[in-house]
């Protein structure tokens, strides 16, 4: 069940995108077996501008890709036909379009894996459409600056890949070679959430996924670091059980 919060009231706004395409133009599937919450999530989204195709199956989901794709998936993990990610497995096959998992509370191993297949992000039931809207933003919003955006480039934080250097609010900081590799990753994608795996895999030359608690321990020196420049900001988000992001700003 979604929660029943003041969440649900969300006015409509239908916003140009930056490339002053309409909302209109930007179709979500959202493949859900429980049509309660499949209705809800619809409405919300179409009440913020979005066009919207359900599917109440992973097999008519994979029947409409094959002609055509939209701009996002939102897909359910326990689907009545089959599990999401072996829906997932086939979605890739046939197209790169950002998906994100809608799992259940409990499911922390859920989150995991998905992200580790490659999906955009997860929510987790019962969420507030709030929450789901703005989820979509981000990752629509990631998609659509991935192509123009430098790596890491925020006002923020600046990289120096040469020097292996990392500025924040202008000030140099003084990384060990695990605290840059992590950081620079975390500032490629912000806000995307990465499961302590993907940190390993990516800042580690020879990862062991026994060690992968030790993301935590460079995580905490990172931020007392980044705490010593700007005492007020916490750019890293920890996601409890799952990973962490970023968010340049924070
Ligand atoms: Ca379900």
């Amino acid at each position: 069940m979604l929660s029943k919060t003041t969440d649900w009231i969300i006015t409509a706004c239908h916003t140009p995108t930056r490339h002053g395409q309409t909302l209109e133009s930007t179709r979500i599937f959202i493949v859900e077996d429980e049509p309660s919450i499949a209705q809800t999530v619809q409405f919300a989204l179409q009440t913020e501008g979005f066009a919207t195709e359900h599917f109440p199956t992973g097999s008519a989901c994979l029947a409409a890709l094959s002609t055509g794709t939209p701009s996002l998936i939102l897909l359910d993990v326990g689907l009545a036909d089959g599990s999401g990610f072996e829906f997932f497995r086939r979605i890739r096959q046939i197209t790169d379009t950002p998906v994100i998992y809608m799992t259940a509370r409990d499911a922390e191993v859920d989150r995991v894996a998905g992200l580790e297949m490659g999906a955009d992000d997860y929510i987790v039931k019962p969420f507030s459409l709030r929450e789901l809207v703005a989820r979509v933003r981000v990752v629509l919003r990631r998609i659509e600056t991935a192509s123009v955006a430098t790596a890491g480039a925020s006002d923020v934080f600046r990289i120096d890949s040469v020097r292996r250097q990392i500025h924040y609010h202008a000030q140099p900081l003084d990384l060990t070679l695990h605290e840059y590799r992590l950081l620079e990753t975390l500032l490629s994608q912000p806000e995307r959430v990465f499961t302590r795996g993907q940190l390993l895999e990516r800042g580690w030359d020879d990862p062991d996924h026994r060690l992968e608690r030790t993301i935590d321990s460079h995580i905490k020196s990172l931020r007392n670091k980044l705490r010593r420049i700007e005492p007020q900001a916490d750019p890293i988000c920890t996601h409890r059980g799952v990973g962490y992001s970023l968010i340049p700003d924070a």
